[in-house]
């Protein structure tokens, strides 16, 4: 049969070569990623057996098989899942599908050091490329459940792969990684040593719910005398189901690390078991970083539901709202139908009870990580501030607990971040509301001449620069009995509390103007409403403001760009 050869797409390439060069230190973990995708792949065949009773596929003893050969110097992967088609293995194991790739080698160039790249490096699902750190060849055999013919790729990572047809491949995936030439200055990183292999798997893949069992080469110091049949390395417990104090802070971060695709540990671990008529098991988990597609429309979420153990579907939007899709983890019901579907999960009582409920859930933990761990708390809101805002707009119910955990940027000198509850608590004698001024940026902000008179005065002014601040001051109003005002909409009376002119020097002051004004009104005419005489600057001569219900620019342009 024809074997073609293909060329791997840039990103594609470029990534390679990163992982031949091995910017990451830590080479154990590809067998984390492929343990990992073999692990995805039986969960696929599993969930399509029981859409489809007459896919012919055998699910009797879906597993995971490691196996060394010492003299070869290969390590074999191999599962008996889903599998892939021809077309699919160009298409997944070619390419890289992730948008955020063009952005990731982008910043990667400007990460001048091996520790940033390593960073950066976790972020991103480069999973199946990192067989590369240790092999300097890798083949891939795969056939997909249902099909009849399956495929080879290989590929030595340098710029090219071949893909072949082939009749004989078992149903699932096997992944042949020959291995680069052993350092004898360095046993730890000796792949062909049954004692490795099984210490990586305890490590990073105990929890993974099929077995991983080692065939093959023989430890020789086995106590069974090596005759009994393959040993299962895994002890499969689903973490979810156990109680926080017999897991270990690792454990959970392995599990982190599977499911959120995620190379670096999480800021927050949250869990939760419902009892009752409807039960359940929540193990959730708050990142440390942003993913790049956060505001990117479609953004997968990051929860998995398993109904009684077994994984129904990824990307679960149903159990949690929009404002928390950055929350990765595992949720499993008992009683939910195997074959629930996105559609009846959208309309059903009790997975909106789930929501609720979780939703309190996170956001109680982060009010605890406000008081009980600022730092946590300062990292997550950096990160995850402007989604939760989201949430002051779309969630009414929530809004309290959204404001109470909400902190923002403050126009005091020493430039720590306020609460609502912070700021209306130390208002002065005399000012009866909440100053803010949105922005694209600090800079923007900084030099905006509405600032100057509140600046002067020691007002404290709230500094906006996300997008959706402007939406969420409109949406929320006031905040206990004080209203929230830009410092940049209709007429500000500053004066009323410094009271530092007469009504006669005002009037004056208004009869001098009153030729200047009425000229520059004529020649402005299509651009402004008004022209009037304010006490809200101090040095600059002029400024543009906006009618108190007019839309600011920044939402004008948010409107138009939405087509409206
Ligand atoms: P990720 O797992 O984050 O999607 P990977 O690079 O690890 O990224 O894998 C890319 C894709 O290749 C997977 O999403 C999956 O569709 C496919 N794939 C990888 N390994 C297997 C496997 N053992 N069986 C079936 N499909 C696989
Ligand atoms: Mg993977």
């Amino acid at each position: 049969m024809s074997t073609e050869t293909f060329e791997f797409q840039v990103e594609a390439r470029q990534l390679l070569q990163l992982m031949i060069h091995s910017v990451y230190s830590n080479k154990d973990v590809f067998l984390r990623e492929l343990v990992s995708n073999a692990s995805d792949a039986l969960d696929k065949l599993r969930l399509a057996k029981l859409r489809d009773d007459t896919l012919d596929a055998d699910v009797s003893d879906l597993h995971i098989e490691l196996e060394i050969d010492r003299d070869a110097r290969t390590l074999t992967v191999r599962d008996n899942g889903i599998g892939m088609s021809y077309d699919e293995v160009g298409r997944l194991i070619g390419t890289i599908a992730n948008s955020g790739t063009a952005q990731f080698l982008k910043e990667l160039k400007e990460a001048q050091d091996a520790a940033g790249a390593e960073g950066l490096i976790g972020q991103f699902g480069v999973g199946f490329y990192s067989g590369f750190m240790v092999a300097d060849e890798v083949t891939l055999v795969t056939r997909r459940a249902g099909e009849r013919q399956g495929t080879r790729w290989s590929s030595r990572g340098e710029g090219t792969y071949t893909l072949e047809r082939v009749d004989d491949a078992p149903q699932g995936t096997s992944v042949v990684l020959h291995l680069k030439p052993a350092d004898p200055d360095n046993q730890l990183h000796d792949y062909t040593s049954v004692w490795k292999i099984k210490e990586i798997v305890k490590r990073y893949s105990d929890f993974i719910t099929w077995p991983v069992r080692l065939v093959g080469e023989k430890d020789g110091k086995d106590d069974e005398g090596g005759a009994a049949g393959p040993e299962t390395l895994n002890s499969m417990k689903a973490l979810w189901a156990r109680p926080r104090d017999e897991v270990s802070e690792d454990e959970y971060h392995e599990l982190y690390k599977h499911i959120g695709h995620d190379w670096r540990e999480p800021l927050e671990t949250i869990q939760l078991h419902a009892e009752g008529t409807f039960e359940y098991q929540a193990l959730l988990f708050v990142p440390s970083h942003a993913p790049h597609d956060l505001f990117r429309q479609n953004m997968r979420h990051g929860l998995q539901l398993y109904v009684k153990r077994v994984f129904i579907m990824d990307d679960c939007e149903a159990l949690l709202p929009a404002y928390l899709r950055f929350v990765k983890g595992v949720v499993d019901a008992q009683d939910l139908s195997l074959n629930v579907s996105r559609e009846i999960l959208q309309q059903d009582r009790h997975i909106r009870m789930m929501q609720r409920r979780l939703t309190k859930k996170v956001l109680s933990s982060v009010k605890s990580m406000m008081t009980g761990a600022p730092e946590k708390y300062a990292t997550f809101w950096r990160e995850f501030g402007a989604v939760l805002k989201e949430g002051l707009v779309t969630d009414p119910d929530n809004r309290d607990a959204l404001l109470a955990v909400a902190s923002f940027a403050s126009s005091r000198e020493d430039g720590e971040a306020v609460t609502l509850k912070q700021y209306t608590e130390r208002m002065p004698e005399g000012q009866d509301d909440i100053y803010y001024i949105t922005g694209e940026s600090r800079e923007a902000i900084d030099n905006s001449p509405h600032m100057e008179a509140f600046r002067e005065r020691g007002i404290e002014v709230l500094l906006l620069t996300d997008p959706v601040d402007e939406v969420w001051v409109d949406a929320v109003g006031e905040f206990e009995g004080k209203r929230l005002r830009s410092v940049a909409k209709g007429e500000i009376d500053l004066d009323a509390r410094e009271d530092d002119k007469s009504e006669d020097e005002q009037k004056q002051q208004a009869e001098s103007y009153a030729g200047l004004l009425g000229w520059m009104r004529e020649r402005l005419d299509a651009d402004v409403k008004e022209v009037r005489l304010s006490t809200r600057l101090t040095r600059s001569p002029a400024c543009l403001v906006a009618d108190a219900d007019d839309l600011t620019p920044a939402l004008e342009n948010m409107y138009r760009a939405m087509g409206q």
